[in-house]
Parts: structure tokens; sequence; C-alpha cells
């Protein structure tokens, strides 16, 4: 069920309400009891993908510095 934000005008409150879309444009009463609301923008919570995979840190094998006599 889509989420739909709302705003209302007189206490300038915002608010979302889940409800079917065939319901979309009923009139929403705000969490105070106004009813001259307005809706705002669509807002769809999708849950996709988080951008950028957690890269695991790769060691680098090997012994490192000391090991090859680089350090005197
Ligand atoms: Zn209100």
């Amino acid at each position: 069920m889509p989420t739909y934000a709302y705003r209302c005008r007189e206490c300038t409150e915002s608010f979302e309400l889940t409800r079917p879309m065939s319901e979309s444009g009923d009139p929403a009463v705000c969490p105070g009891g106004h009813r001259d609301t307005v809706k705002l923008l669509t807002t769809v919570a999708l849950t996709g993908k988080a951008a950028g995979a957690a890269a695991a840190p790769s060691a680098p094998s090997g012994g490192g510095c000391c090991g090859g006599g680089c350090c005197g």
C-alpha cells in the first residue's frame, strides 16, 4: 500500500498516511484534527538495493616491508 504525504494548512504539520490508491484523493485529516490539508508529492517506500556493496577490506597478503629486508 503506498504512503501519501499530506500537509495541514492550519498547523503546517506534515504527516503521512498509508492508504489504498483508490483513496489517495480523499481528504486527509491531520493528526491535529484539521481538515484543511493538501496532498504532497507521493512518496512510495521502495526498498531497493543499497548503493555500493559492502566491500570487505582485503588485507594485502605477504609479510610486509620488514619481511623483505627493505627496512634495513
Ligand atoms: Zn493540522
